[in-house]
């Protein structure tokens, strides 16, 4: 034992002296455009909070509701006696706001895509991986027993040079997967063209659109809908800026559904999501449905942050999404100018190698429907500041 945890040690302090150590700031109270932080006030830019409904009243009011009604805990998997009409209600809903057959929930979207390849795809067949997909996504493939190929990130040469490999190698059925938006830069997938190669070589589409649904396309329905094209598969999340809480589902064919409820091992072997999680969820579906008004605000606001940022000379990815890194070369100086904008009031989060790129270490800002244009100018104000002290600009 005493030996294992020198070993561990070693390791911790291998990551403190690269500088990689995260550390966790406490936030009392609940998540919003303001969180207290040991006692100060901080304005937060960094939640996936997009519509800012983390601590919405009607999303708080179903919750408790849900706990009078039905209870606590559900104290089972799904199939065993896990499953309640409200858990159905859901999942018919958010399948009917994808437009797919039916959806199935998991404790999370990490364990949505940790379960969807394994019980659809065999060592006659193939999956095809953007190079910046999601962890979940990656670990999710590992699990299954097809045909690894990975394309660089949005290089739609290679990802047919990739088809053309997988056909070549005789693959039977052939998946692509990829994150809607790929949330380290913010750019969205190029869905149209990986549409037309996937059609072009007999292939599936499977898209995360974790950073998308509840916001991007007409009504929140994301990324396909934004392009105007069709996914064979989605998975996303309840926890970004659908409440914000915690639950990922696959929406897609109905027999893919039926299959993953056979099969996949996440939803078999692990609890069923709480009622008031549930009732949230579908509490939140009701908002986006019909929240035009928090979508342009949402994009009006983060239309304003990126060109307050461009104007003050940060060097802004370029977009449309809610997204918008400050690219900041490196880690030292990503990590300087968050602990600056900290002493100012403004809560963001420093990324890093091996999150991202060496030399590409930056500030994620990450903008929601609830700031308002005073929060903006606050927030402007400091990153000119900080900006200045740490000599970025
Ligand atoms: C956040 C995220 C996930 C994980 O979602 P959880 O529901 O929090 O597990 C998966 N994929 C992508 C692209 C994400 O951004």
């Amino acid at each position: 034992m005493s030996e294992f945890l020198t070993h561990i040690k070693t390791e911790l302090a291998a990551i403190d002296a690269d500088g990689m150590t995260k550390r966790e700031r406490m936030i009392s109270g609940p998540q919003g455009t303001h969180v207290s932080m040991a006692g100060a006030r901080m304005l937060n830019l960094c939640a996936n909070n997009y519509l800012g409904l983390a601590n919405h009243p009607n999303l708080t009011a179903a919750a408790h509701r849900a706990l009078d009604t039905d209870g606590y805990g559900m104290a089972s998997v799904r199939f065993i006696c896990g499953t309640q009409d409200l858990h159905r209600k859901l999942e018919t809903r958010l399948a009917a706001y994808l437009g797919q057959d039916d959806s199935i929930l998991f404790a999370a979207c990490f364990d949505a895509n940790g379960g969807l390849f394994e019980p659809l795809l065999g060592t006659e067949d193939a999956v095809i991986s953007d190079s910046l997909n999601h962890a979940s996504i990656i670990d999710g493939i590992r699990l299954c027993k097809a045909r690894r190929f990975r394309y660089a990130n949005s290089d739609m040469t290679d990802l047919e040079a990739q088809l053309q490999a997988a056909r070549a190698g005789g693959a039977r059925f052939i998946m692509i997967a990829t994150d809607g938006v790929f949330s380290m830069d913010g750019f969205l997938a190029k869905l149209p063209e990986i549409r037309a190669l996937a059609d072009a070589y007999g292939a599936l589409l499977m898209v995360d659109d974790c950073h998308a649904t509840g916001f991007m396309g007409p009504q929140g329905r994301g990324t396909p809908a934004h392009f105007g094209i069709k996914a064979d598969v989605i998975t996303g999340t309840l926890g970004k800026a659908l409440g914000g809480a915690l639950g990922g589902y696959i929406a897609g064919p109905q027999a893919v559904v039926d299959l993953l409820r056979q099969r996949a091992r996440p939803y078999l072997f692990s609890n069923a999501l709480p009622p008031m999680i549930v009732a949230a969820g579908l509490a939140a579906l009701d908002l986006v449905e019909s929240a035009d008004d928090l979508r342009a605000q949402l994009f009006a606001n983060a239309a304003y942050w990126r060109a307050g940022l461009t104007d003050t000379g940060f060097d802004v990815l370029p977009g449309e999404h809610p997204i918008i890194p400050v690219m900041l070369g490196e880690a030292k100086v990503a990590q300087a100018m968050a602990q600056d904008l900290g002493k100012r009031g403004v809560h963001v989060a420093g990324f890093f190698f091996p999150v991202v790129p060496k030399g590409r270490a930056r500030i994620r800002t990450q903008i929601n429907a609830a700031l308002t244009r005073d929060d903006l100018d606050f927030g402007l104000d400091a990153f000119r500041a900080a900006g200045r002290a740490v000599g970025v600009i």
